[in-house]
């Protein structure tokens, strides 16, 4: 049998207040020294106040880094910072960039690495994947999986309710992405691992059967959305790819955003990706489409603020963005007039 490797989280620490609790986190993990904070530049005076002192009274030092985005450039500034300050461990703090820079500079410098995100967006918050942009491929790097991650529901309540519309989208395009796994094991015989599967199922089940009350902010809905986010980041770390997470509406999302000249959020496009995928797959793509609206995600083009024609064009280019990736779009994809059929009937443009 070959040799089959998982990364896993050490530590989950979901609920309030709990920032404040870094320092004890790192000093139980065995650190001590230099902490390297990887945040966004609106996120550098949150980062300065519980977390700073939290860390500063458990006696550690810390450095900060603001990263404006997740490109390459970000990530090798990271590393030379890490080259320089050696830090026993970096903390991404933020909403997704900064974390996906904190855990790609930190594998490249083999430093682990702690996740805090303050919002709820997509599964890069626990998973082992980084999402860089700017390179030629227009999918997620193999990062490492967070040591710990720390998910403090009350500062990701006070996020824009947005993100984490979005957050449920790309939860919700799992149930997509297990269909599209289970058919390329079926039609090439690609590895396929039932539990990772049957994670990421679970976690699109209990955020559509909470619909109805993720809006409410309440703090057990959000809760469920983080941890099924989470379950999302070690399904990922269990299949040791992002194929229990990702198929062919995670694909046309990369298309629209290389398409659209102002793209939406990845979770709002891979909802409506989703929304079109189920079709494909003779799924029940109506019960997606009614559960993101519940939710106040995105399930058009115009709730997008997308033209239709990028959403046509994006559907044309699924099969050749990552050939490798077998979807229900099969190896030679389809047309124009299919793709603003597929479109049409599901309500995604007018
Ligand atoms: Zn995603």
């Amino acid at each position: 049998m070959r040799l089959h490797y998982m990364q896993l989280p050490r530590e989950v620490i979901v609920g309030t207040g709990i920032v404040g609790g870094i320092g004890e986190v790192c000093s139980k993990l065995g650190f001590s020294g230099n902490v390297l904070i990887v945040t966004g530049p609106k996120m550098l005076t949150l980062a300065q106040g519980d977390l700073r002192s939290s860390l500063e009274e458990a006696s550690f030092s810390i450095d900060y880094l603001t990263v404006e985005d997740s490109t390459m450039e970000n990530v090798l500034r990271a590393q030379e910072r890490i080259d320089h300050d050696r830090p026993s461990v970096v903390v991404g703090f933020g909403g997704g960039k900064d974390i996906d820079v904190a855990k790609l500079s930190s594998a490249n410098m083999k430093v682990p690495f702690i996740s805090v995100p303050t919002t709820a967006s997509h599964d890069g918050i626990a998973s082992s994947h980084a999402s860089i942009k700017g390179l030629d491929r227009p999918y997620s790097l193999r990062g490492q999986a967070p040591l710990a991650i720390l998910a403090d529901i009350s500062v990701i309540s006070s996020s824009p309710y947005r993100l984490i519309a979005s957050g449920c989208g790309d939860i919700i395009a799992k149930y997509t992405a297990v269909r599209d796994w289970r058919l390329a094991h079926k039609v090439k015989g690609e590895y396929y691992g039932d539990y990772a599967a049957e994670l990421a199922l679970m976690s699109a089940r209990l955020v559509m059967r909470n619909a109805g009350s993720i809006k409410s902010l309440s703090e057990s809905s959000l809760r469920t959305v983080v941890e099924a986010l989470i379950s999302c980041g070690v399904a990922i770390s269990i299949a040791g790819s992002t194929r229990p997470c990702s198929g062919s509406e995670h694909i046309f999302s990369h298309a629209l955003t290389m398409t659209a000249p102002r793209p939406a959020l990845h979770g709002e496009q891979c909802g409506v990706g989703a929304i079109m995928s189920a079709y494909l797959q003779g799924a029940n793509w109506r019960l997606l489409k009614n559960v993101l609206s519940r939710i106040g995600a995105p399930t058009s083009s115009a709730e997008l603020g997308i033209e239709a024609r990028y959403i046509v064009e994006a559907l044309t280019m699924v099969h050749r963005l990552r050939p490798e990736r077998y979807t229900v779009f099969g190896e030679r994809g389809i047309s124009r007039s299919q793709a603003e059929r597929l479109a049409r009937r599901t309500g995604v443009i007018p």
